[in-house]
């Protein structure tokens, strides 16, 4: 069975205008597209065929990795976003953010410390650890939290230039004030929580 490229879980035009649908056209429609297509093309005839996505995570390293990888983090990055989301999140996630970040300003200060300060491309995640605790990282190129079994990835947003450079061109602060204020989906956030 080949990988498929995933429905968006909203239309293309639905985060404008804080992510554009030239940017989602681009995005989704070319380089998530064109990651899905690599990593076909790339496990054909390897021990890699019919592979679970995160067992090729885990185990293959180079392109395979790399195309896996980006497939896996794209399709998390857009359930991590909604046309209703953005905010400070309530509930249990609230009450966590509140308890390990110090208040949901501390979250937001850390979380964009670990976006802005990702050199060149790399993607900024909510975690939990598996003492339960909350956290913030960002991982370089397609490096991902699924790498790491003790780890449990609970939202991410992607800053890789092609992510916001159509809106924002250089602005990574921006598209991240954006992304918090407009877009990051709190209840994909919680429902991965252990
Ligand atoms: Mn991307």
């Amino acid at each position: 069975m080949a990988f498929e490229l995933p429905d968006l879980p909203y239309s293309r035009d639905a985060l404008a205008p804080t992510i554009s649908e030239e940017t989602l056209n681009f995005h989704y429609g070319k380089h998530h597209k064109g990651y899905v297509d690599k990593l076909n093309k790339g496990v054909e005839g390897t021990e890699y065929e019919g592979m679970e996505l995160e067992e090729i995570i885990r185990k293959a390293e180079g392109g395979i990795f790399n195309n896996a990888a980006q497939v896996w983090n794209h399709t998390f990055y857009w359930h991590s976003m909604s046309p209703n989301g953005g905010g400070k999140p309530n509930g249990k996630l609230g009450e966590l953010i509140d308890r390990d970040f110090g208040g949901y300003d501390g979250f937001v200060t850390a979380f964009k410390d670990k976006g802005g300060s990702q050199f060149g491309s790399g993607w900024a995640w909510l975690v939990q650890k598996a003492d339960g605790t909350l956290d913030v990282t960002n991982t370089l190129n397609a490096h991902t939290p699924v790498e790491d079994q003790d780890v449990t990835p609970l939202m991410t947003m992607d800053v890789w230039e092609h992510a916001y450079y159509l809106d924002y061109q250089n602005a990574r602060p921006s598209y991240m004030n954006g992304f918090l204020e407009n877009l990051v989906n709190w209840d994909f956030a919680e429902s991965n929580l252990n």
